[in-house]
């Protein structure tokens, strides 16, 4: 499935590409050929979604944060926390997320009780109030600051509720907390946990290999159709949840990301890229930003036909595994 995805991409990019080169290709591949290091390199900055308190298999919340925490900074990666109180606003919630603005990271606002705004009880009103309850809670913390990221990324299903809560983020001073890379981290977190929970000291290479695969291909697919919608590199921003998967496996996929020529950049340094001004007039809205702008430029069937990710892909996929 995923040779088909990247195979009509690559054709998409090549052809596509045309667009945006200046040079005729003769001379463009003798600047590759002269001066390799010229050619930029894809950034990527890391966000976290939620904030989860309980301890895992085997390790502490002290002790499987704190390992997240070390990860980043063996990297020199500031991320954002995008922080949902409902989840958090305990002694021990409170202390994590202290140690987050601590270590240099920022904290935004994922609204107090983590609703859908697509959902159609949830109305514009509740949704609001939801993200003003979450406010006061954050802003004691010294690096909160103005973005706002969508739980589940959904934006509105109603163009009343999509463009309401557009002005209302405007009027708040806040920016949309998009998102170029996600995967299903949530999902292999949680059979992950499912084998660590029978044992807590079994073997997880596989899982460990499952998930930095998983997210490469995802960032290569993405930075792939940025490429095609922009024709340039973009500043990435991957979604992770805070869990435990984070915790055993960020500095494999960071060493893997490194390895195959990414750039981890500050994720607030990401939100400066002029692409994130933009704001798709899509319905339903949201979801991933770049497969928003493709649904917006109508290539959205195109680049997707095969996706990997299609109903039961990743389930199958790790059932045969045995993962
Ligand atoms: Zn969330």
């Amino acid at each position: 499935m995923l040779t088909y995805n990247l195979l009509y991409l690559l054709i998409f990019f090549f052809t596509a590409d045309n667009q945006h080169v200046n040079l005729p290709p003769t001379q463009n591949q003798l600047v590759e050929e002269t001066i390799p290091e010229s050619k930029p390199r894809p950034k990527i900055a890391i966000t976290f979604d939620d904030g989860n308190t309980a301890d895992m298999p085997g390790l502490s919340l002290d002790e499987w944060n704190g390992q997240i925490l070390s990860h980043l900074d063996r990297f020199g990666a500031k991320a954002i926390f995008f922080a949902t109180g409902g989840q958090l606003n305990s002694p021990k919630g409170r202390a994590m997320l202290q140690d987050w603005n601590d270590n240099g990271h920022w904290i935004g606002n994922h609204t107090y009780n983590h609703p859908s705004l697509n959902h159609e009880q949830v109305s514009l009103e509740y949704y609001k109030n939801d993200f003003l309850k979450n406010d006061p809670f954050l802003a004691r913390y010294s690096n909160y600051v103005s973005l706002f990221r969508f739980p589940y990324l959904k934006e509105g299903d109603t163009k009343e509720k999509r463009d309401g809560f557009r002005l209302f983020l405007e009027q708040e001073g806040f920016k949309n907390g998009h998102v170029t890379i996600d995967g299903s981290d949530w999902y292999i977190n949680s059979r992950l946990l499912n084998r660590m929970k029978r044992n807590h000291q079994a073997d997880i290479t596989d899982f460990k290999n499952w998930y930095v695969q998983h997210h490469l291909e995802r960032a290569n697919f993405n930075d792939s159709l940025a490429t095609v919608l922009t024709g340039r590199k973009i500043k990435h921003v991957l979604l992770l949840h805070h869990n435990l998967a984070a915790s055993l496996f960020l500095d494999d996929l960071l060493d893997a990301l490194v390895n195959e020529g990414w750039e981890i950049i500050d994720a607030m340094e990401a939100y400066q890229d002029p692409i994130y001004n933009h704001s798709p007039q899509t319905l339903p809205a949201g979801g991933n930003f770049l497969r928003a702008l493709s649904k917006e430029a109508g290539i959205y069937g195109k680049l997707f036909a095969h996706a990997p990710e299609k109903e039961g892909y990743l389930k199958n996929e790790m059932d045969r595994l045995g993962l």
